[in-house]
């Protein structure tokens, strides 16, 4: 509609000469983007916006006078017009954008301002860029004055009456429904207090005082209240106060939730809505209208159960309903998986663990320079290029691989049998046992290739995060495939993500954790903008070894619909490993699997349905990676040690270097000269283990991890009660 018209004014501004020229825009709702050039002649600069229009996939059209331009717009209306100043000898282009230019009829229309100028760039990406601004710089903008205006058309059109006080109670708007049933004329209340409206006094004595308090609370105020109209009469009305948070007096649909924001309230409007007809069929009406100011926003589901609760709360008896504010406050924060610590009393390896582990950006300190080193990921070691198949493994190495059946198989062996090269031999086992080549269609040379620039990939300079972690994740992942849950709800696609997943689910992996490269301001922090900065480097980092080379392209053979799903499961997986989300995907896990299995078994009624689901499944996938990638604490307790050991270095080292270069020490518990080990593994154990593989066993059944859990567990209280910061006792 032409009065919502944006109008973006320029002036003839010689600050940079003459080589401007100025763009008005005018944006409408509809797609494509229609853009009128208005050049007195074609060359290089209108053809840059002719080509940055077409690769924008906007509509573009050339006028070549003023009239023309006119003409052609009252036509289309183009969202966007661009014209040219530069050469003022062909038209006066200031004229044509000035508002009392007679026949220019669409100028008076047009006074929301302000000045965007192109300084002449004929290169066609800077046109596009331009354009892209324009639309997406704009357009939002535009988008909100269009929904204002059709909230106040709305308004204008109720058969509510709906009134707009500012905060202090002044009277800003009534809509012309108000004005009929009430017998006021707009301009008699607008700028007038409410208590200057005479009030009725068949109103209990202190029902203003009620309806004022609970506004100040920022509270909806609901109930019958009776009015007195212009000529003297009362009327009985079913009214519905909400006061609307927002900066500069913007105004919200009139069910806005504003409770506990009493420090924001500036700027604050009251809407009310009131009724004259009886208040049971105009209270539904009521609904309906709110409903349809909903409806210009695309809700999110977190809206759509926002609104539901809001609808129960205006039936519920007060204490329910005060129980759903507390809900409802729950529900507005952002992180609803992450339990809240008390900051203080808490324990700091718990603390520090949850510090370290659970933020990434949000402690970066500024200024500070690391640069991890840029070197070129590793391609094929000569001296494992030779062809080497399943039946050419060294018989030690394969007689260390006897046992990989077992969640007892010592990983730690296989290590050093393989002089650090585990991943490889490993893989090649678990793949075949998992028929991967075949379901990939790739040779198995491929696959070979595959598996050692993988490894490869892995720092072995790492006390923990090196090819031997990836192997023994692999390790678990193959355990929880064949556990017969798992088998149920995975498909053979599913499986072959989860053990690539796995393998290269920590590839090349710095040593450092996510808080310390961005603390450190890293490229690879730069690059993902401090978010899962390393579990997106390993998912991206895997596909770009995988498909640079054909070599070992195990994807090569499969065909384009299934790689992508097989390639969006992988990702999906690798980055479900990252801490930040632990509670988000043990809680989905458990209230869309675990609980509802729950409630099935108790009636003996089918599983299939809730395993397999295609939202389910990623849930299971997500969690079976998860706990594979953690589950060193429900390893024989010789293993669990080890690893135990080789994590607090890994961190110990960290806290050197932060020390060293003077960055933030993320977690300072791990401190070689100060730390407990058993320490921080009670709380690592307590904090993020053993709820999660409680639920993890309560789906797989996984007895021998949960006797192990629990032996370390004591293991580890028995050091510290011993008041021993050890990996173990001394010897006697
Ligand atoms: P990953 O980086 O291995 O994919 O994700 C697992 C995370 O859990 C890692 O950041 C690792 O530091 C942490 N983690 C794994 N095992 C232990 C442990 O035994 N103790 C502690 N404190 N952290 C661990
Ligand atoms: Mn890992």
């Amino acid at each position: 509609s032409v009065d919502s018209l944006l109008y973006a004014k320029f002036s003839a501004n010689t600050y940079f000469g003459n080589h401007f020229f100025g763009a008005k825009v005018l944006f409408s709702i509809f797609s494509p983007l229609q853009v009128l050039l208005v050049f007195a002649k074609e060359d290089s600069q209108s053809n840059g916006f002719c080509w940055a229009c077409e690769k924008a996939n906007y509509r573009c059209s050339l006028a070549h006078t003023p009239e023309s331009a006119l003409e052609c717009f009252s036509e289309k209306h183009h969202d966007l017009v661009i014209v040219d100043h530069r050469h003022s000898r062909h038209f006066d282009a200031e004229a044509l954008c000035r508002p009392d230019r007679e026949e220019a009829s669409v100028m008076p229309l047009i006074n929301a301002g302000f000045n965007r100028r192109y300084v002449e760039n004929a290169n066609m990406m800077a046109c596009y860029n331009e354009l892209l601004q324009l639309e997406h710089g704009e357009v939002r903008a535009q988008f909100k004055l269009r929904a204002c205006n059709a909230i106040f058309t709305a308004l204008e059109q109720s058969q509510d009456a709906i009134e707009i006080t500012s905060e202090d109670q002044v009277i800003q708007y009534v809509n012309p429904a108000y004005e009929a049933i009430m017998g006021y004329q707009q301009g008699e209340l607008l700028g007038k207090e409410i208590i200057e409206v005479p009030k009725s006094e068949k109103n209990k004595p202190d029902l203003l005082e009620t309806i004022n308090t609970c506004i100040r609370k920022g509270k909806e105020w609901q109930g019958i209240y009776y009015a007195k109209k212009k000529n003297g009469d009362n009327i009985q009305q079913n009214v519905k106060i909400t006061p609307v948070i927002g900066q500069g007096g913007c105004f919200s649909s009139p069910d806005i939730q504003s409770s506990k924001h009493k420090d924001r309230r500036k700027g604050s409007l009251d809407v009310r809505s009131t009724t004259s007809r009886g208040s049971d069929g105009s209270s539904q009406r009521r609904h309906s209208s709110m409903a349809r100011i909903h409806s210009m926003t695309i809700e999110a589901p977190i809206t759509k159960v926002i609104n539901i609760i809001n609808a129960a709360q205006e039936s519920s008896p007060m204490p329910v309903a005060e129980a759903l504010d507390r809900v409802l406050e729950i529900l507005r924060t952002t992180e609803l998986y992450s339990p809240q610590l008390g900051t203080k009393d808490e324990d700091p390896h718990t603390n520090d663990l949850v510090g370290g582990l659970m933020t990434d950006g949000l402690r970066r300190l500024s200024g500070n320079e690391y640069i991890l080193s840029t070197k070129q990921p590793h391609h094929l070691p000569s001296h494992l290029a030779t062809p080497l198949s399943l039946n050419d493994i060294p018989p030690r190495i394969a007689q260390t691989m006897e046992t990989e059946g077992s969640w007892d198989f010592d990983i730690f062996n296989l290590e050093a049998a393989t002089m650090k090269r585990p991943l490889t031999y490993l893989g090649l086992k678990i793949f075949s046992k998992f028929g991967v080549c075949e379901f990939l269609n790739c040779p198995e040379a491929t696959l070979r290739s595959w598996l050692q620039v993988i490894e490869a990939n892995y720092h072995s300079s790492n006390s923990y995060h090196n090819s031997t972690h990836a192997a023994d994740v692999l390790h678990a992942t193959a355990y929880f495939l064949c556990k017969e849950r798992v088998k149920q709800s995975l498909d053979p696609i599913d499986e072959v993500a989860a053990l690539i997943a796995a393998t290269v689910h920590d590839v090349d992996h710095p040593g450092r954790t996510n808080s310390f490269l961005c603390n450190a301001g890293s490229e690879l922090a730069i690059l993902y903008n401090d978010t899962a900065v390393l579990e997106s480097h390993h998912a991206a980092l895997a596909f770009q070894l995988t498909t640079r080379d054909d070599k070992c392209n195990i994807f090569k053979y499969i065909e384009r619909n299934e790689y992508r799903t097989l390639r969006q499961a992988v990702i999906d997986m690798v980055l479900a490993t990252e801490m930040t989300k632990h509670f988000e995907h043990v809680n989905k896990f458990v209230n869309s699997i675990n609980k509802p299995l729950a409630a099935l078994e108790e009636n003996g009624e089918s599983v299939k349905s809730i395993l397999t689901s295609p939202e389910n499944r990623i849930l299971v996938k997500r969690m079976l990676i998860k706990c594979a990638d953690i589950s060193n604490p429900c390893r024989p307790l010789e293993l669990c040690i080890e690893w135990a050991g080789r994590i607090s270095e890994e961190y110990f080292a960290q806290t050197d270097e932060e020390k060293r270069q003077g960055l933030p020490v993320v977690m300072p518990v791990f401190d070689r000269h100060t730390c407990s080990i058993p320490k921080s593994q009670i709380s690592f154990i307590d904090y993020f283990i053993t709820d999660m593989f409680d639920a993890w066993d309560a789906f797989a059944d996984l007895p021998n991890l949960m006797q192990h859990l629990d032996n370390n567990f004591k293991y580890w209280k028995g050091l510290d009660e011993r008041k021993l910061h050890s990996l173990r006792p001394p010897p006697e």
